[in-house]
């Protein structure tokens, strides 16, 4: 019989049968099953641990998620409630230990409705921030039907599991922001007179997703490798949040409005609406009528509407955030140890310039960006350590910039 020493106690293959041999005290285990040790350690690690190291009574609640926005979103007040409670009902959710008598909490997705720029990727950012989970951003334009040319549904899984590094229980905890749902829309309110590949097809896809199901995602995404193994993935924790402009949903919803309220209350009501922001009165009906499907409107519970972004937002957006544009470029001068100071009547030029170009929140980076360009070039050689930027000085710096470079930003 062999020694103690001579054989792995795991797997019984002897010394010559081996690399190496590390020798315990009453036994011994060969390089093979020491990385196989290894890996089965690590997989159950990744598997137990608790994917925000939380208990129930640590969970941040809705007041405090939407403080946590409050750093990075100006604004928004009504979305960031409505996301805060979702996020806190689906930390719930996770940490709820089912049994068989047990009430399942359903998962609530969310969709936003906002216009182009007004911070739904943003909300959705910086919620994946808090909670430290795997986050994906994918484009619903892209997506096609399977057979079709375009990326098929299975790739928004890949995104998040790219982002989960292929951890796989993380993956399936994580949040998957879908930009442009409006873009996959019906194009007419009467289902199914000709068959709508870009559009029906791409929901009843989606559709899959959302409700929670397991779904062989190809790892690599897209259909180039096609010898690729693929992966299980199931959606049922994945929290989907989904965001749209939406463009002229507006209307639908002052005709809705507008029927509703013939009769004796309509003079009424008329007035008490805010014509300049009619999202905040948005419905599933009018999801509908845009020519989303009634089962991807039912899977997406909570509706919320972000408002159009007024000169005073802009204003803060430009020094409030906690990683605001203008606190960016005070620590890349900084770095050069140069002390940047920036007049205030500087940022009523920059919000004035991102209004008349039309460009959003998103113009006012290309807007600093265009002012501060000179300096950026020249001081870090120079010996000057302080730069104030002026009314004068950032209109100088701004005619000279092509702003036809502002509109792409
Ligand atoms: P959307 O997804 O609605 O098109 P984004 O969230 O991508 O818009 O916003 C574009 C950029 O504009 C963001 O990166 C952010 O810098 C800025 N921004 C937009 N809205 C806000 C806001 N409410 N608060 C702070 N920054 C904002």
């Amino acid at each position: 019989m062999a020694k103690t020493g001579d054989i792995c106690t795991f797997c019984g293959r002897g010394s010559r049968d081996v690399n190496m041999l590390i020798n315990g005290i009453s036994g011994a285990i060969c390089d093979i099953c020491a990385v196989q040790a290894y890996e089965i350690v690590m997989e159950q690690g990744a598997q137990s641990k608790n994917p925000f190291g939380l208990n129930q009574k640590e969970l941040p609640k809705p007041e405090d998620i939407k403080k946590f926005l409050d750093q990075y979103v100006i604004g928004q007040d009504d979305a960031k409630r409505y996301l805060s409670v979702a996020v806190y009902n689906h930390y719930k959710r996770l940490l709820q230990k089912v049994t068989s008598d047990d009430v399942e909490i359903e998962k609530s997705n969310i969709i936003m409705v906002g216009a182009t720029g007004t911070g739904k990727t943003l909300l959705a950012r910086t919620i994946a921030r808090l909670l430290r989970v795997p986050f994906a951003i994918v484009d619903a334009t892209v997506l096609t039907e399977a057979g079709y040319v375009g990326e098929d549904i299975e790739s928004i899984l890949t995104r998040l599991l790219q982002a989960a590094d292929y951890h796989v229980d993380m993956a399936q905890r994580g949040i998957v922001f879908i930009d442009e749902i409006d873009k996959i829309a019906r194009k007419s309110d009467n289902p199914s007179i000709t068959r709508d590949v870009s559009g029906e097809g791409v929901q009843q896809g989606l559709l899959k997703l959302l409700e929670g199901s397991i779904v062989n995602v190809p790892p690599q995404g897209g259909r180039k490798h096609p010898e690729q193994k693929m992966i299980a993935v199931d959606t049922k924790n994945i929290l989907f949040i989904c965001g749209g402009a939406f463009d002229g949903i507006e209307k639908k919803i002052a005709q809705r409005l507008n029927t509703r309220v013939v009769g004796y209350v309509a003079g009424k009501e008329k007035n008490l609406l805010d014509r300049d922001n009619m999202l905040k009165y948005i419905t599933p009906t009018d999801l509908k009528s845009y020519g989303l499907i009634p089962e991807i409107i039912g899977r997406l519970p909570i509706l919320t509407y972000l408002s159009p972004l007024d000169r005073n937002t802009l204003r803060n957006i430009l020094t409030e955030p906690k990683n605001s544009i203008v606190k960016q470029y005070l620590k890349l001068f900084e770095m050069d140890g140069i002390k940047l100071l920036f007049d205030e009547d500087v940022y009523e030029f920059i919000v004035d310039k991102a209004l008349e170009f039309k460009l959003g929140a998103r113009g006012l980076r290309s807007i600093v960006e265009a002012i501060m360009m000179d300096a950026m070039y020249s001081m870090p050689s120079e010996n000057e350590k302080k730069l104030q930027v002026t009314l004068a000085y950032a209109k100088e710096k701004f005619d000279k910039s092509d702003t036809n470079r502002l509109q792409i930003a």
